[in-house]
């Protein structure tokens, strides 16, 4: 599970989050929807700690990030090696891939498994072949990323996060810069893995596919939740006229 606990963020005197709290259990899947800037893509940030809350805790499977309050007033994570363990645990997918370009597929998956996890390199290339051929990759596992489609970078990220057998998934805007021919491949290798329960935090824009797999949705505006349910009551009957107005734009 992953709980959030009236976090906060600031980037100099921009308040970003005000307060979010937020819990997803074991196998939810909880849809992050909302304008541009409302603050999305740090909530995710914030919870693999790429960005360092400005206050709040944030837990991982019931365990909670040991924080203190840096010269600059940010948190700072007191333990490094928890950080790492976090990290390691928490996959995270991005909007742009984000894979080594000078690295094979096959590299870009077994790379932490063996680096970070210590896994020993036969069985690290084993499971990797087994996950490629999951998302459809089996026969691009030598190619660079470069000469793949963007879809299929996105799976080869997706193996790449799923490697490393993570508690929690977050993904940021998966298919937003895919063409919208390659955006269903990849939305089918996400369904794939919300039916094996796995704890999934994901922002957005494609409201259908939101609406048919999430177990709850979170709708942010100006860094606070402005309302949260499950995704009939969200998207059929909305209550808040931000949320209206949002949904109306998107559709
Ligand atoms: P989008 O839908 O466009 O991706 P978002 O909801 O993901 O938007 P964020 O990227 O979280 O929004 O940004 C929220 C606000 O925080 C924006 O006003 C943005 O300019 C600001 N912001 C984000 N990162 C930084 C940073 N490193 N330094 C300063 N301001 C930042
Ligand atoms: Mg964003």
């Amino acid at each position: 599970a992953i709980e959030i606990r009236d976090l906060r963020k600031r980037f100099g005197s921009l308040e970003v989050l005000k307060g979010i709290s937020l819990t997803a259990g074991q196998g939810d899947i909880v849809a992050i929807i909302g304008g541009s800037g409302s603050g999305k893509s740090t909530l995710l940030r914030c919870i693999n700690l790429l960005e360092r809350p400005t206050s709040g805790e944030v837990a991982i499977q019931g365990e909670t990030y040991r924080m203190r309050t840096s010269r600059h007033g940010d948190m700072e994570i007191a333990d490094r090696r928890q950080v790492q363990r976090i990290r390691a645990h928490l996959g995270m997918v991005f909007q742009n891939f984000n894979l080594w370009p000078h690295r094979t597929v096959l590299e870009n998956v077994i790379e932490v498994p063996i680096h970070v996890l210590g896994m020993k390199r036969d069985e690290a290339v084993h499971r990797a072949e087994k996950l490629l051929n999951r998302v459809g990759l089996g026969s691009q596992k030598s190619m660079y990323p470069g000469f793949l489609s963007g879809g299929q970078q996105q799976r080869a990220a997706i193996a790449r996060v799923l490697a490393v057998d993570p508690l929690a998934m977050l993904f940021d805007e998966p298919t937003s810069a895919l063409d919208p021919e390659l955006v269903g491949e990849v939305l089918s290798v996400i369904r794939d893995l919300a039916a094996e329960q796995r704890t999934m935090m994901l922002v957005t824009h494609e409201m259908a596919f939101a609406r048919d797999v999430a177990s709850h949705v979170v709708f942010l505006r100006e860094g606070v939740i402005e309302e949260q349910g499950p995704p009939d009551q969200i998207f059929g009957d909305p209550r808040s006229p931000y949320l209206k107005q949002f949904i109306s734009s998107v559709a």
